[in-house]
């Protein structure tokens, strides 16, 4: 009959399209009837499989549920392909099978290390070159190209060589990177650096690895836009870090945050009251600077410092050994 039905559950299939038909007839030709049901399959949808699947297990035949559901939609429809329909990709999709990312794992604001393989460059156009303005360092008395910024032309005429040349590679632009994952990416120069940088290469080398976050993807050219600044590596104002769960107890870490303000406030101002002693060993100095500057002296000696416990109090700092010193609380009497 052209269908998929096994032929060791053929059986099952005519006795499904006898029980539709309601065949009164023991005798009934049960090959006919599946022809008949091939012809108005929706007779079968009112039969009860899983009462035809319970007497197929108390038959001993196991649980053929699955077997008779997958009977009855054969019968319903020979051959049909269950599969979905093609259709392209989308460009976020085929990016995704490319290069074995996924929104989870790369995304705008994900922190990734890449390696820099290149400066580029915007060659100056004729009319530029033309109205061009070389000027001459003060200091070094050579003159320097104002798009590559080159500058040790001895002569002005070496400036317009260097220009006719087709030599000048033009102004930076930005630097080429790599990211760990093969995807090509690319630093503007104003996302070098929080301040202003005039040439990449006094920021980077290549070969370098770099910190850097993901601002843009572009699915279609396979390449990320990135900054190195520290302001978006910190991104202390959350712009970039993804979103925190709904769960995350925001309250407690701001609470850890004020008390660690707190503290730091405390200590600012437990400072020294200066005092006016005449002494080789005494310095107006804290705590810490103590310590910095025993760093330097031998073992063994001795820094007297006013005490943050008030003015008639001095501190003893010795140094023990180097990164060991004790400080001892004397009270003037
Ligand atoms: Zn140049």
């Amino acid at each position: 009959d052209g269908s998929r039905v096994h032929p060791e559950t053929y059986e099952w299939a005519r006795k499904m399209a006898v029980d539709a038909l309601e065949y009164e007839d023991e005798d009934a030709n049960p090959a006919g009837a599946l022809e008949e049901i091939l012809e108005a399959p929706e007779r079968l949808k009112d039969l009860d499989l899983d009462a035809f699947a319970e007497e197929l297990e108390r038959q001993g035949f196991g649980n053929k549920s699955i077997t008779l559901y997958d009977i009855r939609a054969e019968l319903n429809s020979r051959y049909k392909d269950l599969r979905v329909s093609y259709r392209t990709a989308t460009p976020e999709e085929l990016f995704d099978i490319l290069t074995k990312e996924t929104p989870e794992t790369l995304y705008v604001g994900k922190m990734v290390l890449a390696s820099v393989i290149g400066i580029s460059h915007r060659k100056p156009q004729r009319e530029m070159l033309d109205q061009a303005n070389p000027v001459r360092n003060d200091e070094t008395g050579l003159w320097e190209c104002p798009f590559c910024h080159k500058n040790d032309f001895p002569e002005l005429s070496e400036v317009w060589n260097h220009f006719d040349a087709g030599a000048c590679p033009g102004q930076a632009t930005g630097v080429r990177i790599r990211l760990d994952n093969g995807l090509s990416g690319y630093i503007h120069i104003k996302n070098l650096s929080d301040r202003h940088v005039a040439d990449p290469t006094e920021r980077v080398r290549i070969g370098q690895t770099v910190h850097s976050r993901v601002l843009k993807i572009d699915v279609e050219r396979f390449s990320v836009d990135c900054s190195s600044k520290s302001s978006d590596l910190l991104d202390k104002n959350n712009e970039w870090k993804p979103q925190k769960d709904p769960y995350y107890d925001q309250e407690s870490e701001d609470k850890d945050l004020r008390k660690d303000k707190e503290a730091k406030q405390t200590k600012e101002r437990m400072q020294y009251v200066k005092r006016v002693i005449v002494h080789p060993a005494f310095h107006n100095i804290s705590f810490a600077e103590a310590e910095k500057l025993m760093e330097k002296m031998a073992q063994g000696e001795v820094i007297v410092r006013p005490s943050s416990k008030g003015s008639d109090h001095l501190t003893v700092t010795w140094k023990v050994t180097d990164g060991i010193y004790q400080h001892i609380d004397v009270r003037e009497e």
